[in-house]
């Protein structure tokens, strides 16, 4: 398929310890930038957001552009070994809890299956996805004047962009 742009949200939530949730991110994005065929190409910075449609610790989010080799199903495959490396349960204090990881868009790619839909169908719903996502995408994308029209519906959930983060973006 030759390589594409993807972009992937990346969340954590770790019940108020922030050093921890950075460094969960800081990790899930070293996994990306290591995935086989694959390079980060841009980093948003770190986002603060309360829990949308739940109650509960704030969450941290970014996402990244990663230029790929890899076919939609399989980036989603590898997502999800990420996530299963960083968010089991664990049994001690301050473990790492949860990463969520959303593959937003993979190039053009439409795609309707049972695993994935290409694109992310909450992809303009939510403000922690809209702005890290308007931070990475070139204004010649299309697809981002769409981002653009949904923030003024977004303007009450909550989200605060992290200003001093001296370990974001990793290097
Ligand atoms: P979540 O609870 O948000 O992590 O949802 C994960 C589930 O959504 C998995 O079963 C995936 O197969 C499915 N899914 C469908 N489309 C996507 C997508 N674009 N990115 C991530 N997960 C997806």
């Amino acid at each position: 398929m030759g390589q594409v742009i993807a972009f992937v949200g990346l969340g954590a939530n770790l019940g108020g310890d922030p050093a921890r949730l950075r460094a969960t991110l800081v990790s899930a994005w070293r996994a990306l930038s290591a995935l086989p065929g694959s390079q980060v190409e841009a980093t948003s910075s770190l986002w603060r957001s309360a829990p949308v449609d739940a109650s509960g610790p704030d969450y941290l989010n970014a996402a990244v552009a990663l230029r790929t080799d890899l076919a939609p199903q399989a980036l989603l495959r590898a997502l999800q070994v990420i996530e299963d490396a960083h968010g089991r349960e664990r049994p001690f204090r301050n473990a790492p809890r949860t990463l969520d990881l959303d593959l937003l868009r993979h190039g053009d790619s439409v795609v309707h299956s049972a695993e994935l839909t290409l694109p992310h169908p909450r992809l303009c719903e939510r403000a922690f996805v809209v702005r890290p996502l308007l931070e990475i995408v070139g204004d010649g994308q299309a697809w981002a004047a769409d981002l653009t029209a949904a923030l003024p519906g977004l303007a009450d959930q909550p989200l605060e962009r992290l200003v001093c983060t001296p370990d974001w973006p990793p290097g």
